[in-house]
């Protein structure tokens, strides 16, 4: 594939090209990409803004139908947008369908959303008046996403932005920017009009300021650190900010679980997609009772997966990322040795009929929450399991960490589950269900450092997409 960047209904080529890698085999080049200035951006967000009036005023049953066109089509294409996700991320094939098929549902909800989003009408205290809150569209929206989700991410900032009236500029990874750019063509060919929607490829570092200075509102999909960068930069300019950012998810484990279900639970938030989820899990808090036979389930569980190429039907999970990524998931197994966790699955590179990322998923047995390991967010196949005495122990562990995206509990004890759902300190929590896997009609995000300014999905990103109006009406009538 060779991308290029989408501006004002028209495909322009230039600057430096990016190439990106297959990371299930790293022989083969996926595609180039050509990287876009800051000329480009200026541009991009200049078409924007002139195509905002328009798109604000338009009728809601058009911009409905062509949201729910764009949806078909990502229906239709779910095979070859989740191939070549798969190609270029490296989720496996299923995986990576699933993700089409969900960004496909997203658009469709978001069409609804245009005829179904709701103003208020009030009495006044004041006698002959009555008072209409109504919503309006923010204005020109910079969606910036990271390579874990790269349709589905970009999806549900670019239906919600278009669905509330808004005009978008996407700034996709530059790890894996194919989706957005089959995205692209798919809102062409919906008919979306000139500059209502304009893509730009690249590292978002070059581009970011003149981004965050020419937008209304910035919605940001990535790492900690790099939300708090994108925050100060908006600051002198006060463009609205909406932060996604890391996790670092607890999963409960209580001696009155459930083993099939607990053990189901945890290895698929922990190693499910390669374990490279915001809400993934990533510390596995168990109490002594159920511990070794959880333990020993779990290993044999993890153990038994099979790594591999993404595009292969026989694969469980498929290989890391990228370099970078891998780097630094072998560097916090190295350094949890050194702190003296005890290694008990995985750990290792592993080889495959390609070469590729492909590392073993790992596990780490009598781990605290004082390590490393169980303090920073990894995002990666790699998971520490803290023994705890009870409930009060797990749960004030589970709080010990300054991310709060998700969290979950195993038990079969309704006032231990209630106990934890109000205990909890992150922004979504599950019980008996993996900590990762949030549908898209109701809201999704974390408590500062782990989310900012507003949830996305359903009806909720109404808050961030929208701005209130409120109109007092001096009708006469007493
Ligand atoms: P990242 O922060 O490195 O990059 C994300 C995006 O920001 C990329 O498009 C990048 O080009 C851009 N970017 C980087 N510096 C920028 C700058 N100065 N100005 C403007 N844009 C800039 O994150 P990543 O490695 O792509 O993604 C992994 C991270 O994303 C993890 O921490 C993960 O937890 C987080 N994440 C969070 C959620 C959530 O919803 N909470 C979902 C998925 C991923």
């Amino acid at each position: 594939m060779h991308g290029r960047n989408y501006i004002d209904g028209q495909w322009r080529n230039g600057g430096a090209r990016l190439a990106t890698t297959n990371p299930s085999d790293l022989d083969e080049i996926v595609g180039e990409y050509d990287q876009a200035s800051v000329a480009d951006a200026e541009d991009a967000i200049h078409a924007a803004r002139r195509a905002l009036p328009a798109w604000a005023a338009a009728n809601i049953q058009l911009r409905g139908d062509m949201l729910r066109k764009v949806g078909d089509a990502l229906y239709a294409r779910a095979q070859d947008v989740g191939t070549l996700l798969a190609r270029e991320e490296g989720k496996t094939l299923k995986e990576g369908i699933g993700e089409a098929v969900r960004a496909a549902q997203v658009f469709h909800y978001f069409a609804g959303e245009t005829v179904r989003h709701p103003g208020q009408w009030y009495n006044s205290l004041r006698d002959g008046h009555n008072v209409i809150v109504s919503y309006e569209p923010v204005g020109v929206v910079a969606a910036i996403t990271p390579w874990n989700f790269p349709i589905a991410i970009p999806a549900w900032k670019v239906a919600a932005a278009l669905a509330y009236g808004n005009t978008v500029v996407l700034k996709p990874s530059e790890y894996a920017p194919g989706c957005a750019v089959l995205l692209a063509e798919m809102l062409e060919q919906a008919g979306v009009p000139n500059g209502v929607f304009n893509l730009l490829l690249g590292d978002g570092r070059s581009i970011g300021q003149t981004l965050i200075d020419g937008a209304d509102a910035v919605t940001f999909t990535g790492a900690t650190p790099t939300g708090r960068r994108i925050l100060q930069m908006a600051a002198p300019t006060m463009t609205k900010v909406q932060l996604e950012l890391g996790g670092k998810n607890p999963f409960i484990v209580l001696d009155d679980a459930d083993l099939d279900v607990a053990v189901e639970a945890a290895a698929q938030g922990t190693w499910g997609q390669t374990g490279q989820r915001c809400t993934g899990s990533e510390r596995i808090i168990v109490t002594k009772g159920i511990h070794d036979a959880f333990v020993e389930r779990l290993v044999q569980t993890v153990s038994n997966y099979r790594v591999g190429h993404a595009l292969d039907p026989q694969t469980e999970i498929g290989p890391v990322a990228n370099q970078a990524q891998l780097d630094k998931n072998l560097g916090f197994i190295n350094r949890a040795r050194a702190d003296g966790a005890e290694l008990v699955a995985g750990g290792h590179v592993k080889e495959a009929r390609t070469r590729g990322h492909f590392l073993a998923p790992t596990l780490f047995l009598n781990t605290t929450n004082a390590m490393e390991l169980n303090r920073e967010e990894i995002f990666g196949p790699v998971a520490g399991i803290i023994k705890v005495e009870d409930l009060d122990e797990a749960i004030a562990v589970a709080r010990d960490c300054e991310l709060a995206l998700s969290s979950g509990i195993a038990t079969t004890s309704l006032k231990s589950a209630e106990r934890y759902r109000r205990a909890s300190n992150a922004g979504m929590m599950t019980v008996n269900a993996p900590t990762a896997g949030v549908e898209y009609h109701v809201p999704f995000g974390g408590r500062a450092p782990s989310g900012f300014g507003g949830r996305e999905q359903g009806a909720a990103s109404a808050e961030f997409f929208t701005e209130i109006k409120t109109a007092y009406i001096n009708h006469g009538v007493v």
